[in-house]
């Protein structure tokens, strides 16, 4: 369909899919009608403009370690889609693979610093320092299960607080640019707009993954995110682009969940991981308790869900990285 212009994959770079268990009995008369909203073709969407890019080196292009650490935008303006909690149990799985792992709370709600047990209420800096007052980003970095830097509600106020500074868009690169040879992983969890904090992550960002809720699949959405890093990748960071879309909150037993993979795949191909995060309420008991589902119930499902995903994006990264030396060779 050729919906969103993303980058080609290299051919094998994705590890076989694992088979898909038996479906089970189907009714089709008792499912929402999920493809009304995916079936006509969106409009083209006009891209929003962020002002003038502002011309002056990039904090990371003096850094060296520039390649080695790798950036995760999560992303999505949809709400609820799973964006806080990949980054957690993601972060977390990673750091169980032995990699060094910061994730940033971008988000002015805050969830992920709660997740982590923690009340944006009554944090005295956050986030919304780093961007807006320069305090360094290891200021606000808590040891958790992986380390965290904190959003409190004063995030909220970011976006009007940046929109009047120089670099506005090069706030999260800069103050990254301290830490980011102590990781090899830096995901940051974004809020649900594609306004400027969102603008931020991509700018920092080395690539963006996407979770996707299988029930309400939002092709439209996906193009208008795709609109918004092509302007990023324009004036701000030519490197940045979709690493890959996670299907979120599937559910094997309904056609609704199964045909919204069939879309996403259809439009997005080889980009759609195979790692499919089924729906389940330990995802929503874990956070309550402070703690990534890797913690609250390490051998379950849904723990391993993540696990999985963590070792697809690596070997992913691993078969491109593979391939270009191949190219250059
Ligand atoms: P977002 O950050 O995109 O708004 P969240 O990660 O906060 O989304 O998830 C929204 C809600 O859905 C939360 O209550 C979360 O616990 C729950 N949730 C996330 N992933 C799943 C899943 N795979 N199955 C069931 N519930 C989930
Ligand atoms: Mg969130």
């Amino acid at each position: 369909m050729g919906l969103i212009r993303l980058r080609p994959r290299p051919a094998g770079s994705r590890p076989a899919p694992a088979p898909e268990p038996e479906p089970e009995v189907l009714d089709r008369a008792a499912e929402p009608d999920v493809v009304s909203e995916l079936a006509p073709e969106p409009a083209p969407i006009v891209a929003p403009t962020f002002g003038a890019p502002i011309a002056e080196p990039t904090a990371a292009a003096a850094t060296s370690d520039r390649v080695s650490t790798r950036v995760i935008a999560l992303a999505n303006q949809k709400g609820g889609v799973a964006k806080t909690t990949t980054t957690l149990n993601l972060g977390v799985a990673f750091r169980e693979m032995g990699y060094r792992v910061l994730i940033v709370d971008l988000d002015p709600q805050g969830n992920l610093t709660m997740s982590q047990g923690l009340n944006p209420d009554t944090i005295e800096r956050s986030m919304f320092d780093v961007l807006v007052h320069k305090v360094p980003i290891s200021e606000v970095i808590e040891k958790r299960e992986v380390d965290l830097a904190v959003a409190s509600i004063d995030l909220a106020g970011a976006e009007l607080a940046l929109s009047s500074l120089i670099g506005r868009e090069r706030s999260l690169e800069k103050a990254l640019a301290e830490v980011r040879v102590s990781y090899d992983f830096v995901l940051v969890d974004t809020p649900p707009s594609l306004g400027l904090l969102t603008i931020n992550a991509f700018v920092a960002a080395t690539g963006v993954i996407v979770p996707v809720q299988c029930e309400y699949l939002s092709l439209r959405g996906l193009v208008q995110l795709e609109n918004t890093l092509a302007m990023v990748r324009e004036n701000l960071n030519p490197h940045v682009a979709v690493e890959g879309i996670v299907p979120t909150m599937f559910d094997g037993r309904t056609l609704h969940s199964r045909e919204a993979i069939e879309i996403l795949e259809e439009s997005f191909g080889d980009l759609v991981f195979r790692t499919r995060i089924r729906k389940t309420v330990r995802y929503a008991e874990a956070p309550v308790k402070g703690s990534s589902v890797l913690k609250y119930d390490p051998t379950g499902a849904a723990a391993e869900a993540y696990r999985e995903l963590a070792r697809e994006i690596v070997a992913a990264k691993e078969a491109q990285d593979g391939a270009q030396a191949r190219e250059h060779a």
